[in-house]
């Protein structure tokens, strides 16, 4: 990930939000600038410094978009805003209406490592304390430990990681895409596994696919003999 100052990513968190409310394809240097209340011509200047970065796309008169890796970033902001909410509420006891102040200021202050282990130390929250819905995707994925689908316990939800070919094109046929965040809801006794993904959907595991799946686990509960050194 880029090293970006913090008004630089809440330019890119602005314009992913317009883009997300509106219908059009390019957001307005106005919009931008009422959105952060700022005066247009410093908009238009931070704006030209994000397109050098090819973080945005910019034409003068088009408006404003985010490139690629534009919207990589601010997802991560946005991730990184939410799931400090959730933990201020879960883990400290914050009311939800105390939040997103200090939650302002610590979503910039975290690097992905520090969110991908928070998002992970809470059991992969779907939602912030206010409904809205957390990134699922991994901004920061190295040192993972993972273990097979078959090692996984009930009730507890992973994040699939890696698939065989086998795996995925059994998913293939079932119209399934990875990866998901899912839950082991049920071992039945021919070893076969039922899971629920992250959108209800759930989803019968066969006995002979249950090396073909590897998870990973919340951080807080990896076994140390599971370790991958
Ligand atoms: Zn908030």
């Amino acid at each position: 990930m880029l090293k970006l100052s913090k008004n630089e990513q809440d330019y890119l968190k602005s314009i992913y939000m317009i883009e997300n409310n509106e219908t059009k394809t390019a957001v307005s240097i106005h919009l931008i600038a009422k959105k952060l209340a700022v005066s247009s011509p410093s908009a238009t200047e931070m704006i030209k410094r994000l397109a050098k970065k090819e973080l945005v796309d910019y034409a003068p008169y088009h408006g404003v978009s985010l490139t690629n890796s534009g919207e990589i970033q601010a997802r991560f902001i946005i991730k990184s805003h939410r799931v400090w909410e959730t933990f201020l509420v879960d883990e400290l006891g914050y009311s939800s209406e105390e939040v997103h102040d200090e939650a302002e200021n610590l979503e910039h202050a975290s690097s992905p490592k520090m969110v991908e282990y928070l998002y992970a130390h809470l059991g992969y929250p779907e939602t912030d304390p206010h409904g809205s819905k957390i990134p699922s995707e991994l901004f920061w994925k190295k040192n993972r430990v993972e273990i097979t689908l078959k090692q996984a316990q009930k009730e507890k939800r992973y994040y699939i990681t890696t698939l065989s070919s086998k795996a995925k094109s059994y998913f293939q046929k079932l119209q399934v895409e990875f990866p998901h965040l899912i839950k082991v809801i049920e071992c039945l006794e021919d070893q076969s596994m039922l899971i629920k993904e992250d959108n209800g959907k759930i989803i019968l595991i066969p006995k002979f696919l249950e090396e073909d799946i590897y998870v990973m686990q919340r951080v807080g509960e990896v076994d140390p003999a599971l370790k991958r050194m």
